[in-house]
């Protein structure tokens, strides 16, 4: 038996660097894009996404560890045989590579301590860190009271129905508390609840096609509505000085084109309007009232969305833990005579999901309307002064000197999804080594050329090992 010291950790992550490099070269290498539309039996996000999990599963096989196959939406590495389980959860998936990378994507190489590959830092580096850790603590036979289960999911890049289906349908274990791999230093001690819908809302005789937008947590920056029963001229001078839009003539119709600016759902900030498809509504009010023509789908966009906060709909709300709720209008087409709006909202940790659904079904009905395609990911909070995340930012501290707080974000990780799933790492908070050998616009997680710091990846690793002894004690404690 041993006790965890730094310098055991030090010395044990020197000898298996090379090791653990190789092991994520080859996880690096499977193509592994989440891709539900080509599910098949016991592959609900495609083949090549089971083959990354039958790979990984492998792995730790031979590595000589317990493994669980959940039909393929995720798996699990576990470790011990104690009834209390601590997680660490990754995912296996990857965002589609896109074009315009200087190196191949599935063909991951080492440049200056730095990997480069799709998914070598998002995620499958913690992915492997999980199963090295598991064998870190097993060799060195470290003395534990819970049972270590490393959780690697096939879809978390395209929503989360992965684990969704792992705890809802095939109700699968659900450790005492889990780490989620998949953050930055120190604790993530709350995140925003997530609230989609669409509204479908009658759109006007007059206006024949409205358009923009392909995601709902994007703002989009353009956005085209086609209009019957007016000329072009009459158009522009009924708009004459209404901002960031221009009339085009369209064959028998007109079209109205304006310009947002593109942002993140979860940032809008107050301020001009940004959002193209609020820009357009807010012309066709002016339209209507100028000119008579039924241009009503407008009127109830410019008047729900006035702001990104949620004050047109009655739904604005705020806490000191995690800020301002954020409300999108992301993505508009015409459907029959029925606009289809998608929106992303972001609410605060105490706020309350029904009242925001019913808030907007009674919106969308005085409008002879109804809202549509309802999908809730419940906020998450934990205590950031409790005993849990008071061990997890010891180690913090302990390995970096670093002294920054727990944080909160709009942004969504598993912990949305896994109760008690704590994102805790690994971007590193301070001194994280960037990729200075990249041209701009290369080496981010999502963009071309995703790299990661080996360096900071072995940092991580020294983190999470006395994490999880401080976690497990503090569970000790708290029984
Ligand atoms: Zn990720």
């Amino acid at each position: 038996m041993a006790m965890v010291t730094e310098k055991m950790i030090d010395e044990w992550v020197a000898e298996h660097k090379q090791e653990m490099i190789d092991e994520l070269l080859a996880w690096v290498s499977h193509p592994s894009v989440s891709r539900a539309d080509l599910a098949a039996p016991n592959a609900p996000y495609g083949e090549d996404c089971r083959k990354m999990l039958d790979f990984a599963l492998a792995e730790g096989k031979r590595f000589g560890f317990r493994t669980e196959d959940y039909e393929g939406y995720c798996g699990a590495v576990i470790s011990g045989d104690k009834k209390r389980e601590i997680g660490l959860v990754a995912h296996l998936d990857v965002v589609p590579e896109g074009e315009g990378w200087l190196y191949s994507p599935y063909e991951p190489v080492v440049v200056n301590d730095f990997m480069v590959g799709r998914g070598c830092s998002d995620n499958k580096g913690p992915g492997v860190l999980g199963l090295y850790l598991l064998k870190f603590f097993r060799d060195n036979e470290v003395p534990f009271n819970s049972t270590l289960r490393l959780m690697m999911g096939c879809a978390e890049e395209t929503g989360m129905a992965d684990f969704k289906h792992y705890i809802d349908v095939l109700h699968g274990p659900v450790p005492e508390v889990s780490l989620v791999t998949d953050c930055s230093f120190p604790v993530c001690y709350a995140q925003k609840g997530g609230f989609d819908a669409a509204f479908m809302i009658p759109a006007g005789a007059n206006i024949v096609e409205f358009k923009a937008g392909l995601v709902r947590n994007s703002v989009p920056d353009l956005a085209t509505v086609t209009i019957s029963g007016i000329t072009a001229e009459d158009a522009r001078a009924a708009l004459e000085g209404v901002p960031k839009v221009e009339i085009a003539k369209a064959g028998e119709y007109i079209q109205l084109l304006a310009h947002g600016k593109a942002g993140h759902a979860a940032f809008p900030d107050h301020g001009e309007k940004k959002n193209a498809i609020v820009l357009a509504a807010d012309a066709l009010v002016v339209l209507q009232e100028k000119t008579g023509l039924d241009l009503r789908g407008g009127k109830f966009i410019s008047e729900r969305f006035v702001t990104p906060f949620g004050d047109g709909l009655d739904i604005q709300f705020e806490d000191e833990m995690s800020g301002e709720l954020t409300i999108n209008a992301g993505v508009i087409k015409k459907v029959g005579d029925m606009l289809h709006l998608d929106i992303d909202i972001r609410y605060p940790v105490t706020d309350d999901d029904q009242d925001i659904q019913a808030k907007l079904e009674k919106a969308a009905k005085e409008a002879d309307g109804e809202l549509v395609e309802v999908g809730i990911s419940h906020p998450f909070y934990i205590d950031p002064e409790s005993p849990m995340v008071s061990a997890l930012m010891s180690a913090y501290k302990d390995i970096t000197g670093d002294d920054s707080k727990p944080y909160s974000m709009g942004g969504g990780t598993y912990s949305r999804v896994i109760p008690n799933g704590i994102s805790f790492g690994p971007g590193l908070a301070v001194g994280s080594h960037k990729p200075e050998f990249m041209p701009e616009g290369h080496g981010s997680a999502h963009g071309l050329d995703e790299t990661l710091s080996i360096e900071d990846w072995l940092t991580a690793f020294k983190i999470y090992a006395l994490a999880l002894v401080k976690l497990d004690a503090a569970l000790d404690e708290m029984q």
